[in-house]
């Protein structure tokens, strides 16, 4: 088990920056997020796009916001479980909590911030039978955690976005075989990966199949073969022993709508005096939160995590007195 002062559900930029102001107050932080990299919207959605409106930053690019966020709460050496999405939360006698993920991790810790943005991405999977029967590691994926699972394996992968050619590329270098399954023509991801795509496969170091829609998969336990519909609707079948379709992420409540939170349109609602919500002990910060004049901005998130930590600091450290200092006054400490 995992023990930290306080968990926060959610690693977009509002439960990173959230670590920097609880290390202030010189408390420990855990992260978990659903996806495999910390960022949320940012670095899922818009990496490479520039955003205007952080207060000293005349422009900055969404994921290079990330990367100083991360440099910025280093000193306070937070830990994180990445790719595992939150699903129980159990109140403790002692008023603490045991948050609980779907790998079966499990973090005791005093405070709950939900920094869940839009919710969890969820995977928009293809119309195809028999796919629960082989997820969970028996041969389809819908997100590369791990690249070194594909080492040496025959993979299929389907999707015509980036992360489709982005991972193609990858495991062209380290997967036995990898073909692309595309329902088009032309990729809707960045135009040079596309050409990289199109390169591997002239010389035949991957199989690309275009105008092609996938059908069924088979298998006994694991996954054995991949159907398709070829562009002139005959059935073909590939060997594999992965399936990664990679048609995008749609963002979904998820678990925390079990919370026994308020919820208003799929949003928790909150005090704006400290972001508390409803039940003591759990704070919701950024896009996952409402109340009135609610404005789903990353500088609004930023805010909120302010304030909320220094209420946080009451459940942490019921004993002690909080005194508020600048950073320009008192520095930083790494602990
Ligand atoms: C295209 C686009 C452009 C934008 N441009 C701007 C802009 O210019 N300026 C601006 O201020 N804002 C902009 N935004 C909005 C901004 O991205 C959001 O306000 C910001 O991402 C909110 O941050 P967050 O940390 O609250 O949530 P998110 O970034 O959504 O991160 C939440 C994280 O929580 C995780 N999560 C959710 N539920 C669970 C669970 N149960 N278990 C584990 N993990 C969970 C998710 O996987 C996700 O990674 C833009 C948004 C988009 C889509």
């Amino acid at each position: 088990m995992i023990t930290t002062d306080i968990c926060i559900v959610g690693a977009g930029p509002v439960g990173l920056f959230s670590v920097f102001e609880a290390g202030l107050l010189k408390m420990r932080c855990h992260l978990v997020d659903a996806l495999p990299q910390v960022g949320g919207q940012l670095s899922e959605i818009y990496p490479h796009k520039p955003i205007y409106d952080i207060p000293g930053f005349p422009s900055v690019n969404a994921q290079e916001l990330v990367d100083n966020l991360m440099e910025q709460i280093a000193p306070f050496h937070p830990t994180m479980t990445l790719g595992e999405r939150v699903e129980t939360i159990e109140r403790q006698e002692d008023q603490s909590f045991i948050v609980g993920t779907n790998e079966g991790t499990t973090i005791a810790c005093k405070v709950i911030v939900i920094a869940g943005g839009l919710g969890c991405f969820e995977p928009r999977k293809p119309a195809i039978e028999r796919l629960e029967e082989f997820e969970h590691g028996k041969g389809v994926a819908y997100m590369v955690k791990n690249p070194e699972l594909f080492r040496d394996k025959e993979i299929v992968l389907a999707g015509g976005g980036d992360s489709a050619l982005d991972w193609t590329i990858y495991l062209s270098n380290i997967s036995k075989r990898v073909t692309l399954v595309h329902r088009g023509e032309t990729f809707r991801g960045a135009p040079d990966s596309a050409e990289k795509v199109f390169n591997l496969a002239k010389e035949g170091k991957i199989d690309l199949i275009l105008k092609a829609n996938l059908k069924k998969i088979d298998g006994n336990g694991s996954l054995k073969a991949v159907f398709y519909e070829d562009a002139d609707k005959n059935e073909q079948t590939i060997k594999a022993d992965y399936l990664i379709p990679l048609f995008g992420l749609s963002p979904k409540l998820g678990p925390i709508a079990d919370w026994e939170l308020e919820i208003e349109k799929a949003q928790i609602k909150v005090d704006t005096t400290d972001y508390s919500t409803n039940v003591l002990g759990i704070y919701a910060i950024g896009d996952i939160n409402t109340y009135p004049g609610k404005l789903k901005l990353i500088l609004c998130g930023f805010h909120e995590g302010a304030i909320m930590m220094q209420s946080a600091f009451k459940h942490v450290f019921p004993d002690k007195h909080l005194s508020f200092k600048y950073t320009t006054v008192n520095g930083v400490h790494e602990f």
